[in-house]
């Protein structure tokens, strides 16, 4: 079995496969961290996990590696309003997103690179760039592509580039160029702004420049897959091939993915338009990070979402039917043997779930037949017919929708901690929902202690007790079953 993968490049499903038989070597543009990420952004890093996962179950392996940047016009702006250098300043937002990242379950690439512990090879990239003709200086020190050096610019985007005078940059009129939509390579230094003293002048890079320079530098002149989200594909995509192709006259990647935005009320999600959440912002509303993750893959990465509250709340109610049922397949005890209809069951749910996967990674169409085998497997066990065998085989389909989900094992105390020390610390106190508050207070100690006195009611027949204290649970986000192998409790 291999994925198809929607490859922006061809505008079309193409099978995704490492072009040296061993290992797949993708490319994906991470954050620019001048502030916390908002869940718009982690949508694109969890889909690239989803992307991740899902290969490693087919057996693959994988060289995956993002950059950092940490220089840029809204780090060097911030970092000065900070009065701190940016070495001091990004630090902070760089933990911030790996944590996040882990709150997530995001796995880490294999490599992770920081723009600025690699001006050195950006600098030797804009002087082979200008050795071909397709860099040049102006009269303040900074570089620009000459656009009219490579004719193939537009070739991922398909955009109509007559129309494109129209995008260019602020500083563009600034200088005398040969093309209006030239843009910088290299920015000459500014006063009170950080530079870099190097044989291309004192100065820092341009936005593009990193990329390309770094993805060569791990990644080698030509890789298997490039990634990022849908804004990134003009122009920083585009740029990032014409500068590398005009150098190595390969293509920089051969299979480009785009994931396509999270939106709130029909706009993109970002902060300049305000709309946006932080993952710190959604868990101290109480919403727990595996209802986060599974709201945000649900929908497959092809398709805009739309971020509401019910969507998270359908996660929510998602996670805990397959928690509820896992448990009760771990706990009942089932007689020997297996059923055929079970087998069968499974067998197809398993089938159809890697179908889904493959085809381009439709995360909702992979969703629905586990849940269909939840329904068969439990309306089996209800009538005694679900076997020991069976349990195997249907543990083995949740295992492998786990690998990539990875909701189903309760994880969830972790990132909410985390949260509630950060808003301590950060002053956000006045964000944390109180229901949240109620729920962390009580320890599994706490509930063990309190679903004992209340058996111990109903054995004295003391019901008012029994219930008074199921309420009280139930205020604090615990839920009591009773079944035939005893009581069972959990956190909603
Ligand atoms: P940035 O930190 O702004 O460079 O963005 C990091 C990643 O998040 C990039 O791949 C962006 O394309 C992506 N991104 C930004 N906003 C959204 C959004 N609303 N939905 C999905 N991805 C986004
Ligand atoms: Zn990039």
């Amino acid at each position: 079995m291999t994925l198809h993968l929607f490859n922006t490049l061809s505008g079309q499903l193409d099978e995704l496969v490492p072009a040296d038989g061993a290992e797949l070597r993708m490319y994906v543009c991470g954050p620019t961290v001048y502030d916390y990420g908002h869940i718009g952004n982690f949508r694109t890093f969890l889909e690239v996990d989803v992307l991740r996962r899902f290969l490693k179950l087919m057996g693959m392996r994988l060289r995956h590696v993002m950059n950092i940047t940490d220089v840029d016009d809204k780090i060097i702006r911030n970092a000065a309003a900070a009065g701190i250098p940016i070495g001091e300043y990004t630090p902070k937002f760089v933990d911030a997103f790996f944590e996040d990242l882990e709150s997530l379950r995001v796995e880490r690439p294999e490599a992770i690179a920081r723009a600025t512990e690699h001006i050195d090879k950006m600098v030797e990239l804009i002087q082979k760039l200008a050795a071909a003709g397709a860099a040049y200086q102006v009269e303040d020190g900074s570089w620009y592509f000459r656009l009219a050096a490579f004719p193939e610019y537009g070739k991922l985007s398909k955009k109509d580039l007559s129309g494109m005078e129209d995008g260019a940059r602020v500083d563009v009129d600034e200088y005398e160029k040969d093309s209006a939509r030239d843009f910088a390579l290299w920015k000459a230094a500014k006063p009170g702004e950080t530079a870099w003293e190097t044989a291309i002048g004192r100065g820092r890079p341009g936005w593009h420049i990193e990329c390309s320079a770094m993805a060569m530098e791990y990644l080698g002149e030509s890789f298997d897959l490039h990634a990022g989200g849908e804004d990134l594909m003009f122009p920083h995509h585009e740029n990032e091939i014409a500068q590398s192709e005009s150098v190595t006259h390969k293509p920089l990647a051969r299979h480009w993915m785009h994931v396509r935005f999270l939106l709130v009320d029909g706009k993109k999600m970002s902060k300049s338009e305000g709309n946006f959440y932080t993952l710190r912002d959604l868990l101290l509303k109480g919403y727990k990070a595996s209802a986060i993750r599974m709201a945000l893959i649900s929908v497959p990465y092809r398709h805009q979402l739309n971020f509401t509250f019910d969507g998270l709340t359908e996660a929510t109610n998602a996670i805990d039917r397959l928690r509820t049922f896992h448990q009760r397949l771990s706990q009942t005890s089932f007689g020997p043997g297996e059923s055929d209809a079970i087998q069968v069951a499974a067998h197809k749910a398993r089938a159809e779930y890697f179908d889904a996967m493959a085809n381009d990674l439709n995360t909702a169409e992979a969703r629905a037949p586990i849940f269909d085998l939840l329904r068969t497997a439990n309306t089996a066990i209800d009538k005694g017919q679900f076997l020991a065998g069976d349990r195997d085989a249907v543990l083995k389909v949740l295992a492998d929708f786990d690998a990539v989900f990875d909701v189903i094992a309760d994880r969830d105390a972790e990132p909410t901690k985390r949260a509630l020390a950060w808003a301590e610390q950060a002053g956000r106190q006045a964000d944390v929902a109180p229901e949240l508050l109620a729920r962390v207070a009580l320890s599994d100690d706490d509930i063990e202690n309190l679903v004992a006195e209340r058996t111990q009611a109903k054995k004295l027949r003391n019901f008012a007790r029994a219930d008074q204290i199921r309420n009280e649970l139930l205020d604090k986000g615990v839920v009591i079953e009773d079944s035939k192998d005893g009581v069972r409790w959990k956190r909603k």
